[in-house]
């Protein structure tokens, strides 16, 4: 049998809960997922590749733009967007500015608004930023637009389901047809794909990484549990970020049920209980922010569409939530205009650390992806968003693993392996770090008897 095929059908089990389009994409595709012995789950080239040939092209799932740079790339899909000078030449498309946010195009608008924007236009997220800010943390929008993508998909479905049922009861008015139609449209269209227009640059780099050390720290290694010798250390039933917490199984077609099944598929960080305090904090204030918005809702089926929604975002669904963005979160890191006006200090700070990120995203089968410090398959977002190319860095062999980098592969050895034992969790046995740990061993004197 070929073997796309036969590693495709053996681990059918294992993609149950992935997206339709995401399965397509991976069919087709010239990798498989393979199960490892010792290494959980990764990707395995299905046959030869080139050097240079493009693996995979893949939108992220949910993505967020950096808090420094929220108004320099677009709110949605992370584009860069064009400078005022740009702008006055007319050079590219106008952005649209919106409730204080900035949309690269009125396609993103829409799409935004049809998935989250609708609901989040409707309250207040500055308490969470703030908290944000303080702790260095970007996880936390991602899993409020998460959380605002199900709270309003319930807040429209129970909109909707009235509308029908006024609709049963009197045929005879024509607006309750029409308010039907277009909150089918919404439905369609929840699941947010991004538009993609790419003719940008690809002076993007990438780096795939946790949140700033600050905010690692609040999983430092001694409160994570190894629970397997995977590259990255995976959960397991029973630990307190369980499958189960992220909400209902079956398929009743709503948002909340799609995301559980997405995010069920990602690997997690087993965080034992009770969680890491700045995580308690920031849901309170999500929770609160979303309950504020049910209160002030005029239309009462809504209001209680939104109420009941909320329900099933509770502590527990946070930290599963948490528990794989911590793990499976990339770095969108742009080349973003430097504004020397700031001063050279503030302009330098640009170029290194967050502050160059236009934002984190997260990709389903861009997660897949197993960690080398000499990786064979290179990350970038030649369209200036969060569309990311997965492009071969050499030729590889049919059945050779498919690895990306998770860390700046140019530290030394002791930084490379520190890094990833406090942020993923596991000890690389990468063919460089092996290399090279048999290098300093013999260089060590020779040890005392
Ligand atoms: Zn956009
Ligand atoms: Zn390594």
């Amino acid at each position: 049998m070929n073997l796309v095929k036969r590693l495709f059908s053996s681990s059918n089990q294992q993609l149950s809960g992935l997206p339709p389009t995401v399965l397509e994409q991976l069919a087709v595709a010239p990798f498989a997922v393979q199960k490892f012995k010792d290494a959980g789950r990764g990707l395995v080239a299905a046959r030869d590749i080139q050097y240079g040939e493009v693996l995979l092209t893949e939108q992220p799932y949910v993505c967020c733009p950096s808090l420094s740079n929220r108004r320099k790339v677009c709110y949605h899909c992370l584009k860069v967007l064009p400078t005022p000078q740009q702008q006055a030449a007319g050079a590219a498309e106008m952005p649209i500015s919106s409730r204080s946010h900035m949309f690269c195009s009125s396609s993103c608008l829409s799409s935004a608004q049809a998935s989250y924007f609708t609901l989040e236009s409707q309250l207040s997220l500055e308490q969470l930023e703030r908290h944000c800010q303080a702790y260095g943390e970007r996880f936390p929008l991602i899993a409020a637009r998460l959380a605002l993508m199900i709270a309003q998909d319930g807040m429209t479905a129970a909109a909707q389901q009235q509308q029908q049922q006024q609709g049963s009861d009197s045929q005879a008015d024509p607006e309750a047809g029409v308010g039907r139609s277009s909150s089918d449209v919404g439905r369609i269209s929840r699941i947010s794909r991004m538009s993609t227009g790419s003719n940008g640059s690809s002076r993007w780099s990438h780096t795939l990484a946790t949140s700033s050390m600050r905010s690692s720290n609040n999983l430092g290694t001694t409160s994570w549990q190894s629970s397997s010798s995977s590259n990255r250390r995976q959960g397991r039933p029973g630990s307190y970020s369980t499958k189960a917490a992220l909400g209902p199984a079956g398929d009743d077609g709503s948002v909340h049920q799609q995301v559980a099944s997405a995010l069920g598929f990602l690997c997690f960080a087993n965080v034992p209980p009770p969680p890491p305090g700045p995580w308690a904090e920031a849901h309170k204030m999500l929770a609160r922010a979303l309950a504020a918005a049910a209160g002030n809702r005029e239309q009462e089926e809504e209001a209680a569409g939104l109420q009941a929604a909320l329900q099933g975002l509770d502590l527990d669904w946070y930290v599963a939530v948490m528990a794989r963005l911590h793990l499976n979160t990339f770095k969108v890191e742009a080349a973003l205009p430097i504004d020397w006006s700031q001063g050279h200090a503030a302009a330098a700070a640009m170029l290194g650390g967050d502050a160059a990120s236009a934002g984190s995203a997260l990709y389903l089968l861009g997660s897949l992806f197993n960690h080398s410090c000499e990786p064979n398959v290179h990350v970038t977002f030649p369209g200036n968003d969060s569309t990311a190319v997965f492009t071969a860095a050499r030729q590889i062999a049919e059945g050779e693993q498919l690895f990306i980098t998770y860390i700046d592969a140019g530290q030394e050895l002791d930084a490379r392996q520190e890094y990833l034992a406090f942020a993923y969790g596991f000890r690389c046995h990468c063919v460089r770090c092996c290399e090279e740990l048999e290098e300093q061993a013999k260089h060590m004197p020779p040890q005392l008897p």
